[in-house]
């Protein structure tokens, strides 16, 4: 059988407790070998201020570290650049030899943005997409948007997640503003976000 694996691409500016409950959820429901975290270098429709890649890295790796079905590619990181989900996943599958099932993970807010992604027809038909449920973000009109732009909607999965409210935004205005994250955050990245004076 060939495996099944996950791709979780995101800034993770910092990682939060969110992001490892989702891919918890998603390994478990679609039965994944493995997702593999990959964090962004510069996202193409974000700007990155104060953290750069390779705390942002170091991060992912502290919070996954007990988890043997957590991986972590540095492929985004070395390629310099902005980051474009359709080179990852084809730099993945020809890790796989073309034999894996890829699944992109992504939350349904970034899904929104589907149509400014480059190639994203191209992406949605190499791989499988899991868009997963976000508090605060409407998958049904989600669903009659992404219909408008792309060619086929047959590898776009939806999955209800267990919710958290959580965000990188909110994780780092609590810290500018003096507030803990002990409950947010995995504790070691808790420790490096302060070993480190991050979001200051
Ligand atoms: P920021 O507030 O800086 O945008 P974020 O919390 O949205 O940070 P990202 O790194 O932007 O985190 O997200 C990476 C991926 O994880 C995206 O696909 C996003 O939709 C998803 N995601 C992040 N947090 C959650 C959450 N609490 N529930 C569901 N999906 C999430
Ligand atoms: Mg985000």
């Amino acid at each position: 059988m060939p495996s099944k694996i996950g791709i979780f691409g995101g800034t993770f500016n910092p990682i939060h407790l969110g992001h490892l409950i989702v891919a918890d959820d998603v390994l478990c429901k679609f039965k994944l070998d493995k997702i593999i975290f990959i964090p962004s270098y510069l996202p193409p429709h974000k700007v990155i201020k104060d953290t750069n890649a390779k705390h942002r890295y170091k991060m992912v790796k502290l919070a996954i570290s007990k988890n043997p079905n957590f991986k972590i590619s540095p492929v985004e990181l070395n390629r310099k650049g902005k980051s474009y989900s359709i080179d990852t996943v084809k730099y993945i599958q020809k890790l796989y030899k073309n034999k894996a099932h890829i699944f992109f993970i992504l939350g349904v807010d970034a899904m929104q943005e589907i149509h400014t992604w480059k190639n994203f027809n191209e992406l949605v038909d190499i791989c499988h997409f899991i868009v997963v449920s976000r508090p605060g973000y409407d998958t049904l009109h989600l669903k009659k948007k992404i219909a408008k732009y792309l060619d086929s909607t047959e590898k776009v999965h939806f999955m209800k997640v267990t919710h958290t409210n959580i965000s990188s935004t909110e994780i780092r205005v609590r810290i500018k503003t003096g507030k803990n994250i002990k409950c947010l955050v995995h504790s070691d990245v808790e420790k490096y976000i302060y070993q480190h004076k991050l979001y200051v």
